[in-house]
């Protein structure tokens, strides 16, 4: 493992020694996509690739050197990360850029007109460095024109460029996409890594970094953001909080929260898979499972409702959640979903509250 340690990528080991042997090789292929949830490190290791296929110090990826620098910042003149542009967004070479992803749910697309740019800078040869690298992040979002057009570049790359692409899944792209591609299949880290890098690498207070793990779900990413940012831990609270409320309300109250909840309907895919994970964890406690939970700070609460609700009722909400979810992406009236949902949850009154 510390013949690695210069890579400074936290977990993927395979994934980052079997780069190393390329390189030392030299044998990298000219196309690789990672694959593997949102926040889990894909760019981070797309980001150290670069820097060692440009490094000029003794042992690539050093860190230390110009290029490895210029990578770090994102100012490399012969490393570019592409992505999608907002929805809508006229995509003009002069205009100015678009405006950075406000969340991680915002839908964007990679357009044609982007593509044939990374096509004719990579008909150029590098300005300082030994490759010309395009690192064409959430590929799943290129559309089908702008997916086409790069197929070519794929089969026929300039031999000074190499392409690093990200996406959620290679069942997502075109199959002729992933196939041109050396796939690397990326998972969550174990939890116990997340937690442990958090404290050593970022400082994060122990009892926060176990939390942030827990929800992280082994996407260091977002665990090392939510550290940084308050704010995402503070819109969960408040989504989990809106949980509690409804358990305790009945079904007049709950049907005008739910109109309320449904105005903001982008934020409802988020809600809903908070309070998926809230009730896994009712049901791990229920079974007497808590150590596995991810809600740590909420015991008190969790244990509550795993004494007061039947292992009927949990799974029921569980599954009820799910479905919603599901209705959810398929253009339902999402004040509708919800209300339905919200009576369907176990009501305050049947247990004798
Ligand atoms: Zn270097």
């Amino acid at each position: 493992m510390d013949e690695l340690a210069n890579w400074r990528v936290v977990g993927h080991e395979w994934a980052v020694r079997g780069l190393a042997h390329s390189l030392a090789a030299d044998r990298v292929a000219h196309a690789y996509l990672l694959t593997g949830p949102h926040a889990i490190g894909k760019t981070t290791l797309a980001r150290a690739l670069a820097q060692a296929l440009e490094c000029a110090g003794a042992r690539p990826p050093c860190g230390e050197c110009d290029a490895c620098r210029k990578i770090a910042r994102n100012r490399h003149p012969d490393v570019q990360i592409i992505e999608g542009v907002p929805v809508g967004f006229k995509f003009d070479e002069k205009a100015p850029p678009p405006p950075p992803r406000s969340n991680d749910r915002e839908r964007r697309i990679l357009k044609i007109d982007q593509i044939r740019l990374v096509q004719h800078d990579l008909s150029r040869a590098p300005f300082q460095a030994r490759w010309k690298i395009m690192i064409l992040r959430r590929f799943e979002e290129a559309n089908e024109e702008a997916a086409n057009a790069f197929l070519k570049t794929l089969e026929e790359p300039p031999a000074h460029a190499r392409l690093i692409l990200t996406a959620r899944d290679a069942s997502v792209l075109l199959p002729t996409i992933a196939s041109r591609c050396q796939v690397l299949a990326l998972r969550p880290l174990p939890i116990a890594q997340v937690e442990q890098a958090l404290v050593e690498r970022w400082r994060v207070e122990p009892q926060t970094a176990l939390l942030l793990a827990r929800l992280s779900g082994g996407r260091l990413g977002w665990a090392v953001r939510a550290s940084a940012n308050h704010a995402l831990l503070d819109a969960r609270g408040a989504r989990l909080d809106a949980l509690a409320a409804v358990l305790r309300e009945g079904r007049a109250e709950r049907l005008s929260r739910a109109g309320d909840l449904a105005k903001d309907s982008d934020k409802l895919p988020e809600l809903l898979e908070e309070w998926l994970g809230w009730w896994r964890d009712v049901l791990l406690t229920h079974n007497g499972d808590a150590q596995r939970i991810a809600n740590v700070d909420r015991q008190d609460l969790l244990r509550e409702q795993a004494a007061r609700y039947s292992l009927e009722q949990i799974q029921a909400a569980l599954q009820n959640i799910q479905a919603t979810a599901q209705y959810l992406t398929q253009n339902v009236n999402a004040r509708l979903a919800l209300q339905v949902l919200f009576l369907k949850l176990p009501l305050a009154t049947h247990i004798g509250v």
